[in-house]
C-alpha cells in the first residue's frame, strides 16, 4: 500500500487550494474528490450559478466553472485525484489509514476539507427535479442576485440568524420577503431579530410551513399552513430559501476527532490544527460562521501550510 506524505479529502474550494499548496510544496498530495457522499466533487459552488463575490472575477464566473479552474490548478502541480468517497479512516494507526470505496492509501498528514452541507426540506415541489435551483434555494447569498428574484415575493425558511441574514439579503432584489418560522419565537441573536421585525421589507410568518412549491418552469407560488390551526392558504412567490442550518460532513471520522456540540471539526484558535496531532481541517467542516468560498479556500492554505511545516518537524521529508 502506497504511504503518502499528505492526503486530502474533499474538493471545494478549501481541499483544492489545500492541494496547490502541498503539490507546489512537493509533498505530492492525493486528493479524494467525492463521488456521492454528503457534498459532492466540487462542493456547494456547483450546485451555485453566478458566483459573484470571489475575487479576481470582476465580471462574476460560474460555479462549476469556478471549481474546473481550482482542479486543474491543483492537478497541473501534481495532485493525484482520485474520484471516489472516502468511507472511513483509521487515526489510531501511524501513517492514518484511509480507506476509499474502490481502494486504501496510507496518509503521514491528513486535511479534511469535506465541507458541509446545507439542510433541505423534504417539501413537495422543492426536490430535485422538481424546483429545486429553479427558484426552491439552500443559499440566498450565492442564488440571490439572480434575474429570477428580482422584484417577486422570495420566502425564507427558519428562525435562527442565517434566516434574518439571509432573508435581509434577499431585500435588495424582492419586493417583499417573508420570513416562515415553525413557532412564535426567532431563534436568532436579538439584535438580528429586532433588524428582521423593524425592516420594511420583510414579514414574519408565524407558527408557519411551506407545504407545497409550485409554478410553471419556475417557482410561481407556495401553499402556506398555520401549524395552530391547520388552514392553508396559496400565496404568490418567486423564490424559497432554505435556512434551517448546515450538516458538516463529518460521519466517515466514527467520531475520531473532535468537534462541537453540532458536529463541527474544532481546530486550534489561528490554525488547522485538530485534536489529532497530523490531522487538520479546513474549509465548511470547521467553519460555522463565515462559510465563504473565499474563507475556505483561505484555511485551505493554512492547513497545507500547517501539515508542510508539521511533516518538517517530523522529519518527514
Ligand atoms: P440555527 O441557529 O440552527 O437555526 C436554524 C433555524 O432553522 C431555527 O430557527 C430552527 O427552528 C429552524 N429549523 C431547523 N430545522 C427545521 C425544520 N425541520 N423545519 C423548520 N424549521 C427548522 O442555524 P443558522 O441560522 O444557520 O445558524 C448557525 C450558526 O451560525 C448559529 O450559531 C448562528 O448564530 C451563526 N450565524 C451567525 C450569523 C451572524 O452573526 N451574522 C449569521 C449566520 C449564522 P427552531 O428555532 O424552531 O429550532
Amino acid at each position: 500500500m502506497k504511504t503518502n506524505k499528505v492526503v486530502i479529502i474533499g474538493s471545494g474550494p478549501a481541499g483544492y487550494t489545500a492541494a496547490i499548496y502541498a503539490a507546489r510544496a512537493n509533498l505530492s498530495p492525493v486528493l479524494f474528490e467525492g463521488f456521492m457522499s454528503g457534498g459532492s466533487p466540487g462542493g456547494q459552488l456547483m450546485t451555485t450559478t453566478d458566483v459573484e463575490n470571489y475575487p479576481g472575477f470582476p465580471d462574476g464566473v460560474m460555479g462549476p466553472v469556478l471549481m474546473d479552474l481550482f482542479r486543474r490548478q491543483a492537478e497541473r502541480f501534481g495532485t493525484k485525484i482520485f474520484s471516489e468517497d472516502v468511507e472511513w479512516v483509521d487515526l489510531s494507526r501511524r501513517p492514518f489509514l484511509v480507506h476509499g470505496a474502490s481502494r486504501e492509501v496510507e496518509a503521514h498528514a491528513l486535511i479534511i476539507a469535506t465541507g458541509a452541507t446545507a439542510k433541505r426540506l423534504d417539501i413537495e415541489g422543492a426536490g430535485d427535479g422538481e424546483f429545486w435551483q429553479k427558484g426552491v434555494s439552500a443559499c440566498a447569498v450565492c442564488d440571490g442576485a439572480a434575474p429570477i428574484f428580482r422584484n417577486k415575493a422570495l420566502f425564507v425558511i427558519g428562525g435562527g440568524d442565517s434566516a434574518v441574514e439571509e432573508a435581509i439579503f434577499l431585500t435588495k432584489y424582492a419586493s417583499r420577503v417573508y420570513i416562515v418560522h415553525r413557532r412564535d419565537e426567532l431563534r436568532a441573536s436579538k439584535i438580528m431579530a429586532e433588524r428582521a421585525l423593524k425592516h420594511p421589507k420583510i414579514e414574519i410568518l408565524w407558527n408557519s410551513a411551506i407545504d407545497k412549491v409550485m409554478g410553471d418552469q419556475i417557482v410561481g407560488s407556495v401553499l402556506l399552513k398555520n401549524l395552530q390551526n391547520g388552514s392553508s392558504k396559496e400565496m404568490e412567490a418567486g423564490g424559497v430559501f432554505f435556512a434551517i442550518g448546515h450538516q458538516p460532513n463529518t460521519a466517515f471520522l466514527n467520531g475520531q476527532i473532535a468537534t462541537n456540540e453540532v458536529g463541527y471539526i474544532t481546530v486550534e484558535a489561528g490554525s488547522s490544527r485538530t485534536s489529532v496531532t497530523g490531522v487538520f481541517a479546513c474549509g465548511d467542516v470547521q467553519d460555522p460562521t463565515y462559510r465563504q468560498a473565499i474563507t475556505a479556500a483561505g484555511s485551505g492554505c493554512m492547513a497545507a501550510l500547517d501539515a508542510e511545516r508539521w511533516l518538517s518537524e517530523e522529519g518527514i521529508e
